[in-house]
Formats: structure tokens, C-alpha cells, sequence
């Protein structure tokens, strides 16, 4: 029997059958949490603002990572603020995340997949993170790794085709300024977007 099937038992005369329907199967969808749902982009800009007093905001990166688009002399500072304490725990919700979200759980089966090994400061602040603006996923349903090559479902959105490409379902590639020039997979410009796709 598998997972969605429910069982129905059936009196007709004397006879009770057992038997089974199949409910129609939501999908397994994945959601990476950095710049898919927490703008991690946005708060390197507001870290080099601050740390180099300038005042950059979003227009002005047209394509490429945060650090690729300062002096090169301000790359390393860029490059640190993943490993800096608190990073991952002061990000703002992408816009329209979590209304859309909320109604996605409530119609699929929805899990945040995250990267949160490679800077050991995240798996807490995301996870608390988490607890702070999208308390309806609980920690069943959040899977923090390393690779997402091992994920298995319908639908992976994510903002980095390198995640994308190894899935073996639907993907939805989210937009950022890095992935501009990338071609290979269905874009999403927003949260409304999705929710015209998926709900
Ligand atoms: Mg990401």
C-alpha cells in the first residue's frame, strides 16, 4: 500500500471488503531557503553598505554574486559574512514567501531543503529562523544538508542550477542577480508566480 492510500472497508450483505483507494498524490516539493525564500543576497548588500559606507541596493547588481560586483580589495569581507554569527538568523523573508508557502503545505507536501553544512553557524540560525517566520513547517519537514543530489520528488525550487540539474523531477529555477545568464531550467521571477504554477 503506499503512503497515500487510504483504506476503506466496505459492508455489502454479509461481506466486509477490505479495499483501498488512492487519494490523487500531492507532490514532494522542495524549497531551498537562500535566496528562495531568505534574501541572503540582500543582506550582503546591506553588510557591505555598512561596513564600506556605501549605498548600493539591488538595481544596481545587474548579474554575478554580490562579491563579484565590489573592488576587489572588499571581496574577502563579502566572502566572510556566511561564517559571520547571526548571518542566517537577521535575513527578510523574500516577499510573498510565506502566505504562499502556507497555502502550498496545506495542498502538497512541502519541504524547506537547505545547504546548512558548509558554514556551521547555519543549521541553528536557520532552524531558528525557521521557528520565527514559517512556524506551519515544522522540523519534519525541513532537511538541512550538503548536497541535494540524494533529494527525491516532484518539484525542486531552488536559485542554483547546480542543484537543479542533478534533480530528477520538475525544477523552478528562482531568480537572482547570479543566475541571469542561466537557461536550462524553468524561471520563476516571484512567490506570486509560483502560486499561479502550484496552487
Ligand atoms: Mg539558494
Amino acid at each position: 500500500m503506499l503512503l497515500n492510500d487510504q483504506v476503506l472497508f466496505l459492508t455489502i450483505g454479509n461481506f466486509k471488503l477490505l479495499t483501498y483507494f488512492t487519494k490523487k498524490r500531492n507532490m514532494v516539493i522542495f524549497v531551498d531557503m537562500d535566496d528562495v525564500i531568505a534574501d541572503t543576497y540582500g543582506k550582503h548588500i546591506e553588510m557591505y553598505n555598512e561596513e564600506f559606507s556605501k549605498n548600493l541596493s539591488l538595481s544596481d547588481f545587474k548579474s554575478g554574486e554580490v562579491w563579484q560586483n565590489v573592488p576587489e580589495m572588499h571581496q574577502d569581507s563579502i566572502r566572510r559574512h556566511a561564517r559571520t554569527d547571526g548571518f542566517f538568523r537577521c535575513l527578510e523573508p523574500i516577499k510573498d514567501s510565506i502566505a504562499v508557502l502556507e497555502q502550498l503545505c496545506q495542498k502538497h507536501e512541502v519541504y524547506i531543503a537547505t545547504a546548512a553544512t558548509q558554514f556551521p553557524n547555519s543549521l541553528r540560525e536557520k532552524s531558528d529562523w525557521l521557528d520565527q517566520y514559517f512556524p506551519f513547517i515544522s522540523w519534519h519537514y525541513r532537511i538541512m544538508c550538503g548536497y541535494k543530489f540524494i533529494l527525491k520528488g516532484d518539484l525542486l525550487i531552488d536559485d542554483r542550477t547546480l542543484n537543479l540539474d542533478e534533480f530528477d523531477g520538475n525544477t523552478l529555477l528562482f531568480n537572482s542577480p547570479h543566475n541571469v545568464h542561466e537557461n536550462s531550467h524553468e524561471r520563476v521571477g516571484s512567490w506570486l508566480e509560483i502560486a499561479e504554477k502550484l496552487l
